[in-house]
């Protein structure tokens, strides 16, 4: 008998769902804040992407309603 294979079904990559506040890169391992810029636009929670400030690598997304920006830690 020639069984089938089954092979798992293949997922889109998924990307970590960050939250707002102290992150770390998943690249160069730094700590960097994101924090929202809202937006005077209620009800258009979105995904907004995290990049890091460091070195510029998307690291995932955050559920926010309005923009989100990044910025290094300054120890
Ligand atoms: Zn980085």
């Amino acid at each position: 008998m020639n069984h089938f294979t089954k092979t798992p079904n293949e997922q889109p990559q998924k990307m970590p769902r960050l939250s707002l506040g102290k992150n770390t890169c998943s690249k160069c391992g730094k700590d960097f804040i994101a924090e929202e810029n809202k937006l005077a636009m209620p009800g258009t929670k979105d995904l907004e992407s995290v990049i890091c400030p460091y070195c510029g690598t998307y690291n995932g997304d955050v559920f926010i309603n309005g923009i989100v920006f990044t910025r290094k830690i300054d120890q």
